[in-house]
């Protein structure tokens, strides 16, 4: 009789060529072949989760290649360990008139996204929901720190949609990018308008959600926009800095549909897959840097990958300058040696931080901290607000409050721009560099 592994590994090229290489990858290729019993072929999961998601959704693709690979006529079985239990059948989905595409940046997608332990639950459940909107998990709820990579998932959900279906209706949004539109709408008295633009979407993407809690009346339009969209079946993933219940100033019954669906974290990567999205970005910019150099700085930024990525395009950045064409590890330790330093961390504070950054780009610290948003006074605003951020112990709301009673989305917005710019923009660069060196050398009286 032919054997489970024959019949699989004729079926997987199959496979391949059916799927996207995400969820092939995903969902198809770490599935083991365990035997055939009479017409049935038992195939093994790694876990409850992927079991019941292959039960759901991907059973009669794998059925389907399965018996085109093999001529064959098999009903596929999925099992974890010794469990074993029938197949169920897939939904298809509709399509109507070429849709709106908004707010999705194409640089992020899965293809690009490494996945290890700290993130796997969280990607397998955005692909699942990527591949089947509205019928995999609604909504789809990703939460954890700073930098870990839920505005990338985010992207990849829209444009992996986007790919499958080009007539659905997506869009990309940030819960303030919401608030600003619901105050517009209060305003101009548009607020039909606003609700016909999210309610006709397929898949809603909604950052950051934790920044509309207390704001009563987006609260409410959100809260109609969810009951809308769930309620005829559309796709909604949400992500946050929280779990729900931990949104202290959410309504309760937005929070209890937030549990309606899954809710995924996502944790700090460990140290190989900082290595491993280190690597990744060496191959696609083509840059030459041995596997100890890239090790090193996975070592230095453990908590937050944006935070790894702008050390590393500050290397590379400098690297460039000086001409060099291998990146070893005793080059990044000098291009770090300022940037990692923590060193003389707890002599730093708020005040001294503003002090300085005034003195450097030349404004006061009042215009530091007002109000104003000329390019000027904006640029030290942010790096002051980023250095408070990454020198001292400080978190959001209180930088914010030290800058004048700014809302702390607007501190975390600044701190991600200047962390992104690092290594991008040689002024900012410099600027930050120049900074931390004067108040954590010229300033502390330890050294
Ligand atoms: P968050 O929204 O959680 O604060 P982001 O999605 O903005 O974080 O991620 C910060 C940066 O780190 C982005 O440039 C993103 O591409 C990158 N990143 C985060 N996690 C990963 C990952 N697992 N693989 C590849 N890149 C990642
Ligand atoms: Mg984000």
């Amino acid at each position: 009789m032919i054997s489970a592994q024959t019949i699989w590994s004729k079926a997987l090229p199959k496979l391949e060529e059916e799927m996207t290489p995400t969820s092939y990858k995903t969902w198809v290729k770490d599935i083991r072949p365990i035997s055939v019993e009479g017409n049935t072929l038992i195939l093994m999961a790694q876990n409850e989760m992927y079991l019941s998601t292959l039960r759901q959704f991907y059973s009669n693709i794998i059925t389907e290649c399965v018996n085109k690979a093999n001529n064959s006529n098999y009903t596929v079985s999925f099992i974890i360990k010794e469990e074993a239990e029938p197949v169920v059948s897939v939904p298809v989905d509709s399509a109507g008139e070429k849709g709106v595409f908004f707010g999705v940046q194409p640089k992020y997608t899965f293809d690009t996204f490494v996945t290890g332990e700290s993130n796997r639950f969280a990607h397998a459940a955005a692909v699942a929901v990527a591949d089947n909107p509205a019928s995999a998990y609604n909504p789809l709820y990703i939460y954890g720190g700073s930098g870990l990579g839920k505005t990338h998932i985010l992207h990849a959900i829209g444009n992996y949609v986007h790919q499958l279906h080009p007539k659905f209706n997506i869009c990309f949004v940030s819960s303030e990018d919401f608030t600003n539109d619901v105050i517009a709408a209060i305003k101009y008295d548009t607020r039909e308008e606003l609700r016909n633009k999210y309610r006709k979407l397929d898949l809603l993407l909604v950052d950051d959600i934790q920044f509309i809690g207390g704001k009563e009346a987006t609260e409410m339009e959100f809260f109609n926009t969810f009951n809308a969209l769930h309620g005829a079946n559309k796709q909604i993933v949400i992500t946050s800095d929280k779990s729900p219940k931990d949104l202290p100033f959410l309504q309760e019954r937005l929070r209890t549909r937030f549990s309606w669906g899954i809710t995924a974290d996502i944790k700090p990567p460990e140290v190989e897959t900082r290595v491993a999205i280190l690597t990744g970005k060496a191959e696609r910019d083509h840059v030459d840097i041995t596997s100890d150099a890239l090790l090193y700085m996975a070592e230095q930024f453990s908590s937050n990958v944006r935070e790894l990525e702008s050390c590393y395009n500050r290397v590379v950045l400098y690297a460039d300058f000086s001409k060099r064409t291998t990146i070893d590890r005793p080059f990044v330790e000098v291009v770090l040696k300022d940037y990692v330093s923590s060193e003389g961390k707890h002599m730093v504070t708020v005040d001294l931080i503003k002090q300085v950054t005034a003195d450097y780009f030349d404004v006061t610290v009042e215009e530091l901290v007002s109000t104003r948003r000329d390019k000027r006074i904006a640029t030290p605003r942010h790096v002051a607000m980023y250095l408070c951020r990454t020198l001292t112990d400080c978190s959001y709301p209180d930088i914010g409050k030290a800058f004048g009673g700014k809302h702390y989305s607007t501190v975390m917005y600044s701190c991600d721009t200047i962390a992104s710019e690092i290594g991008q923009k040689l002024d900012i660069t410099t600027a930050i560099d120049d900074i931390t060196n004067r108040l954590t050398n010229d300033f502390n009286p330890g050294k």
